[in-house]
């Protein structure tokens, strides 16, 4: 098969139009293309006036050997390369029952590497403290209509990790060579996630498809020996003479084990605080604060696609954006959702927290992305490894207070905003947020740092998308949890630096910032678990020589 890049055509072609210009490409007829799969789909808005759909496809030609052997292509021709994932390792054969590993957390971190545990014949037990994805959304859909805050059961805690109740973005800066990212594509896709995400150049599920999706993971773990646990929070670990031994549930239940994952994403602060209790080595990393800003999706739409806006096949538009500020802070749009919803994302009771998602279609009337600010370890008061974890706290707490101690979310319009006054009355943009908004002035719930660079940042970015800064669009806050507060120190062999047999993984260990990174963070630990395993035999044996 050869593959075929820098195919361009207008929005609005068919089929045949895609066929006639790789014939064309590669200068023969289209009767001598036997098969064609489109390999990359991207969207060039370079030229607003000229936007392209751009092209990479795989095809079979009458004579792949001849085409390939010319010079003359007006496009970059090659053979396909062989992007296959392979599995590292294979479970011994049954007889030598290898040592069951633990998986703690089911976001896409713990969720990919059960998978990959259990596709090579390793027979991982999966611990999720909150609840299967179908039940979970009760809870989460409770709290967005009441402002009930279910702790063990929210936006952060569940299966599916943070991941379930979102855009479901799928874009990475990974450098594939292994292709764990093609094998984790294509795992989403075999679960139920649309086939376009195998090629578009940012796939994205939505939260509506997400959740069948998660399941069908889940199913498919089960289905290869895998045994999965929900409600069954992990309250500790034993270590003994440097290597994990076991751990212990909430209730008491102890389950022995020499090799466990710690998947548990960013928000497991109870979970942070047992291994710092436990001297598990770990230390304060920089993150980012800030709010969401909401503009209708149509002037998102004109900014970036002009007079093809609304076109069915460029979609709701997105943007990225980042600006150094004046004190050396980086300013930045972060997880950007065409037409959604900004939603609550708490998890800890008396702590507002701000978020975004989109279904699939991305035709809700708004579109959102956080404006964040980095925030370094300096910036925090206390020292020890959790003076993040704190900081976050305070900041949520703080929009709590002010948004009215219920859950709604403190909320300011960017005109107001930039003039550093109190909103009193919206204009054309209403905020999406659930269970409601609360008025006022952001400089209340965010440190003045932040409130600054955002300022300067949402006049820098109105210049690269006209109207951002325009007055009606709207900010809510507090936007906390984008990243880790803390990092798990691991080394080479992926274990935590200090305890044998703990692997820290993922988002919360500080790995991964988003659901394809944690995924293919997950991947490489349950590479290095199952290499450990088939190296030196169970591990349970291995610690005890
Ligand atoms: C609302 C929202 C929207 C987002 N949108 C996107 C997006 O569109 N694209 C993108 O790339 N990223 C997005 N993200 C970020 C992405 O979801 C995270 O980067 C990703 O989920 C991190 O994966 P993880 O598996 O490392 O951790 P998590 O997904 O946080 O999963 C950790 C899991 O561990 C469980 N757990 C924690 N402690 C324990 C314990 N002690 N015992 C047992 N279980 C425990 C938790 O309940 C949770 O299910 C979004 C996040 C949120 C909150």
């Amino acid at each position: 098969m050869l593959r075929i890049g820098n195919i361009n055509l207008p929005p609005g072609h068919s089929d045949a139009n895609l066929r006639d210009a790789i014939a064309q490409a590669l200068g023969i007829g289209t009767s001598e293309l036997r098969s064609v799969r489109i390999r990359r789909q991207s969207i060039d808005a370079r030229r607003k006036q000229a936007i392209v759909l751009t092209y990479t496809v795989d095809v079979a030609t009458a004579n792949d050997e001849a085409i390939l052997s010319r010079t003359d292509h007006p496009v970059p021709v090659s053979w396909t390369p062989d992007e296959q994932y392979r599995f590292v390792a294979t479970a011994p054969a049954t007889g030598s029952d290898p040592a069951r590993p633990i998986i703690v957390g089911m976001g896409p971190c713990g969720l990919f590497a059960g998978l990959m545990l259990a596709r090579m014949g390793f027979r991982p037990l999966l611990l999720e403290r909150g609840k299967k994805a179908r039940e979970r959304a009760k809870d989460v859909y409770a709290f967005w209509k009441a402002g009930t805050l279910n702790e063990r059961s929210n936006v952060a805690f569940g299966e599916g990790g943070a991941g379930t109740f979102s855009d479901g973005k799928l874009t990475t800066r990974i450098k594939d060579r292994n292709h764990r990212c093609r094998w984790v594509l294509e795992e989403l896709a075999h679960a139920g996630a649309p086939e376009e995400i195998l090629y578009q150049a940012n796939p994205h599920i939505g939260t509506d498809i997400l959740i069948r999706v998660v399941e069908a993971l889940r199913k498919t773990i089960l289905s290869l020996g895998g045994e999965v646990r929900f409600e069954s929070r992990v309250e500790d670990i034993l270590i003994e003479g440097d290597a994990v031994r076991a751990v212990v549930l909430e209730g008491g239940e102890r389950i022995d084990a020499s090799q466990v994952m710690l998947a548990v994403g960013h928000s497991a602060r109870d979970t942070f605080s047992m291994l710092h209790r436990r001297c598990v080595t770990m230390e304060a990393k920089a993150f980012s604060i800030g709010a969401r800003i909401e503009h209708p999706q149509s002037w998102i739409d004109r900014a970036q696609f002009g007079s093809y806006a609304g076109h069915p096949d460029l979609g709701a538009a997105e943007y990225k954006l980042s600006h150094r500020a004046a004190d050396g802070r980086g300013v930045y749009t972060f997880c950007m959702c065409p037409g959604g919803e900004v939603m609550a994302a708490s998890s800890e009771a008396g702590g507002v927290v701000t978020n975004g998602m989109s279904r699939h279609a991305r035709v809700a009337e708004n579109a959102n992305a956080a404006v964040l600010v980095s925030v370094t370890p300096d910036d925090l008061d206390g020292t020890g490894p959790l003076a993040g974890v704190e900081f976050q706290r305070q900041w949520e707490q703080r929009a709590f207070e002010i948004g009215g101690r219920n859950y709604r979310a403190p909320v300011q319009r960017v005109g107001d905003f930039l003039e550093g006054k109190a909103t009193h009355t919206l204009g054309a943009v209403a905020p999406t947020y659930r269970p409601g908004v609360t008025y006022t002035d952001l400089a209340l719930c965010l440190p003045p740092y932040a409130i600054a660079a955002m300022r300067e940042g949402v006049q820098v970015f109105d210049r690269k998308i006209k109207g951002f800064a325009h007055p009606d669009a709207v900010l809510t806050g507090v936007e906390t949890r984008s990243s880790s507060p803390v990092r798990i120190l691991r080394g080479p062999s992926f274990e935590s630096v200090n305890v044998a047999g703990l692997y820290p993984a993922g988002e919360g260990a500080g790995y991964a910032g988003g659901i394809m990174s944690a995924a293919v963070d997950g991947v490489k630990v349950a590479e290095a678990i199952a290499q450990r395993q088939t190296d030196t035999g169970p591990a349970q044996n291995r610690a005890a020589l």
